[in-house]
């Protein structure tokens, strides 16, 4: 029993019931339909794609490619991460919406007798036998299973209710999500831009940017409070090219915050129960990497849980093989979070200097492999070992 219809849950119910086992996925909303959630599809998770023979069909829905970033500071350019470069098979980012993702693996995982989605059907908490997880109790009544895998995201219901100890590792901003029309003779690629105390990520999605503009933690009142007009006015020195666009955020309904946290659980599992994805480990949205994590988590789960042995043997061995990649992306996340973006925010207005990393990275062409490498592929890529039985 998977709890959470997200890319976490719906890889691993997708690769179990491939691997022939009984699989119940709970989702509590009625479609996959999210507005500014990750929309990233990294060259890991293309790669995962092309070992489950579905990575052509899926690249035939719409999309763009992201094959570079770069970031912009006071007029001048420097290039911090090229995915070219990387020897993956496909080399970019497939910018494509959550929902179109999760529908896609949905169909993938029908075609397997074994597997069950049930939308509108939310896990409330769990049920127990001594210490045992024996299954989840749900909205619609209690579902029994030999293991929970609790994929309900960084607001986990289900981790709370086994009272797993989170390590918060702290973030010190909030980000701002909106959207604005683009334009053909708009600038061509996914655009850092930084100015001292703002910085706004825009990600090309075809007919519109989708805008990340970094805040200092807690400072949606005060960004409110000196008004829509100052906000757009803000905005506007970042993407000169889209001023007149910017009204298009007609009120604050059109701004959505994402409180940023960056968390990880200090055990993953317990008997019966196991975290995957968010509700394992939140992530910065620094990198965009979430999506990318949670796949990860579900092939590594999935290579080790197919053969139905679910005993904390083997449950642990799912943490040990993930907790690694985790930390060090996380500590990545904090890095850039602590050493570039905060010191953007923080800067007096008339600070000329752009900060110190972006300098080395737009000089030195090897070293965006870094960035590069944790981006696109991350730390210890998976791939699938699980088996297919006929669909
Ligand atoms: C605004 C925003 C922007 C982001 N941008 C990016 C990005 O650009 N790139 C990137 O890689 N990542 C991004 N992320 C992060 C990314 O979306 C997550 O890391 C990723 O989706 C985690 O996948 P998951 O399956 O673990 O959890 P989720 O995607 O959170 O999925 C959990 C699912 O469980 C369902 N659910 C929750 N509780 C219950 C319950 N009790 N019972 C049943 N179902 C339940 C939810 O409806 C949801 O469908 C962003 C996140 C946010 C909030």
């Amino acid at each position: 029993m998977v709890a959470g219809g997200g890319p976490a849950g719906m890889m691993l119910g997708l690769l179990l019931a491939r691997a022939g086992l009984r699989v119940t996925v709970l989702e509590k909303h009625a479609d996959f339909l999210r507005d500014f959630r990750g929309d990233t599809i990294h060259p890991s998770t293309l790669q995962v794609l092309h070992e489950l023979g579905m990575a052509d069909e899926f690249l035939r829905l719409r999309h763009t490619k992201v094959r570079q970033l770069a970031a912009a500071f006071g007029g001048r350019q420097f290039p911090i991460v090229d995915l070219r470069r990387l020897s993956v098979r496909y080399p970019f980012i497939a910018m494509i919406p959550q929902w179109d993702f999760l529908d896609f693996l949905a169909g993938a995982a029908r075609a397997y007798r074994s597997f069950e989605l049930r939308m509108q059907t939310e896990a409330t908490g769990l049920l127990f036998a001594g210490n045992r997880v024996t299954g989840v109790q749900t909205d619609a009544g209690p579902l029994a299973a030999d293991l929970v895998v609790a994929a309900d995201g960084r607001h986990s219901t289900l981790r709370a209710a086994a009272a797993l100890e989170v390590i918060d590792l702290g973030a010190p901003i909030d980000v701002l999500w909106f959207r604005v029309s683009r334009r053909p003779d708009d600038p061509a690629q996914a655009m850092v831009r930084l100015d001292p105390g703002s910085i706004v990520v825009m990600l090309d999605r075809g007919e519109y940017w989708q805008c990340a503009f970094v805040i200092a933690k807690g400072a949606l009142d005060q960004v409110k409070g000196r008004g829509l007009d100052a906000f757009r006015a803000t905005l506007a020195r970042l993407m000169p090219f889209a001023a007149e666009r910017l009204r298009e955020i007609a009120s604050w309904d059109h701004v959505k915050l994402l409180t940023v946290q960056v968390n990880r659980l200090r055990t993953w599992y317990r008997e019966g129960l196991l975290c995957l994805g968010d509700a394992a480990h939140a992530m910065s949205p620094v990198g965009g990497v979430g999506i990318n994590l949670a796949i990860q988590d579900a092939v590594a789960a999935a290579n080790l849980l197919w053969t139905g042995e679910f005993s904390a043997r083997v449950l642990r061995s799912v943490q040990d093989r993930r907790e690694f990649p985790t930390r060090v992306t996380q500590q990545f996340q904090l890095l850039v979070q602590e050493r570039i973006l905060s010191r953007v925010l923080s800067a007096d207005a008339d600070a000329a200097d752009p900060p110190f990393v972006l300098r080395l990275l737009s000089r030195f062409a090897l070293l965006r492999q870094i960035p590069a490498r944790i981006v696109g592929v991350g730390v210890r890529p998976e791939h699938v070992r699980s088996p297919a039985v006929t669909a």
